[in-house]
């Protein structure tokens, strides 16, 4: 578990294009906080200025008690879910899951950026000399939580939306990261997937504590999910209370 804290951080992509302006935010050890925004207010790139994914153009990101500015993504004791699940698709469930914690050579799976940003979260950890008994005892509980046992053996293209979705948060469990990154998690997913991985998600914060950033544009996910909830606006923040004060304020 970490803090995370964003002071006067901003984001100006090339091409003077301003994304980020001044965001001010403290996210508790353990919290689960949710961004919220129209499409194109500045969330992702918040995220991914904290993922390490993206260059931090003012300002600083502090995570436990160190500043990340300048740490590479691997080093920073976090792990990312992707919209698209960003899965390896040659290798079974149990791979996927495994491969971070081996001590191996990254190859980027063709025809998906967010993959390629994962294996440079992923294959270089820092901690690489975990024994195969330990890799798969961490794999069979993080399979045990999300309840996708069953599933081990096969390869993502014979899973449905929510089953990727879980093996892409198994594969971030079994790093023990201090904090969990969801970039719009389940926006892939049909209506009813949705709801019940909110809950799985949830519950999954419940159970492991551990802090919590999750970006969505979706205000129903924000209220029933978030401790607290960030609401952007133009890559400003507007607002931020819990669910029980925006649900009273007008
Ligand atoms: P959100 O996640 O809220 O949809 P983003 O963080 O993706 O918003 O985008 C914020 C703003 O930054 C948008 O205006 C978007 O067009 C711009 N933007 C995002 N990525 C890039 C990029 N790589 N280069 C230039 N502009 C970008
Ligand atoms: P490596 O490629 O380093 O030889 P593997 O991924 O083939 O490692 O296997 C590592 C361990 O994980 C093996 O001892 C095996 O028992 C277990 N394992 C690998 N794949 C599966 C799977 N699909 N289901 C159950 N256990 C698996």
């Amino acid at each position: 578990m970490a803090q995370v804290r964003l002071e006067h951080v901003g984001k100006v992509y090339p091409g003077n294009v301003r994304a980020v302006n001044d965001f001010n935010l403290t996210i508790n050890d353990g919290e689960f906080m949710v961004m919220v925004g129209p499409s194109g207010c500045g969330k992702s790139t918040t995220l991914r200025m904290v993922a390490g994914l993206e260059e931090i153009s003012e300002g600083t990101v502090t995570i436990g008690d160190r500043v990340v500015n300048d740490v590479l993504p691997k080093d920073r004791d976090i792990a990312m879910v992707f919209q698209n699940y960003a899965l390896y698709p040659d290798k079974t469930v149990y791979e996927n899951m495994a491969f971070c914690l081996k001590k191996r050579n990254f190859m980027p799976p063709a025809n998906n950026d967010d993959a390629g940003f994962l294996g440079s979260l992923t294959s270089w950890w820092k901690n690489r000399q975990i024994k195969r008994a330990e890799i798969d005892r961490r794999v069979r509980e993080a399979a045990d939580i999300l309840g996708i046992n069953e599933l081990l053996n096969r390869r993502p293209k014979a899973l449905s939306g929510g089953q990727r979705q879980r093996v892409a948060v198994g594969r971030c469990i079994v790093r023990n990261p201090a904090v969990f990154l969801f970039d719009e998690p389940l926006s892939n997913l049909d209506a009813k997937m949705r709801v019940q991985m909110r809950t799985e998600i949830s519950r999954l914060h419940n159970r492991l504590e551990t802090t919590m950033i999750y970006v969505t544009h979706d205000q129903t996910e924000a209220m029933t999910m978030g401790d607290r909830i960030v609401v952007m606006k133009d890559g400003l923040i507007q607002q931020v209370a819990t669910p029980a004060d925006l649900y009273d304020s007008p």
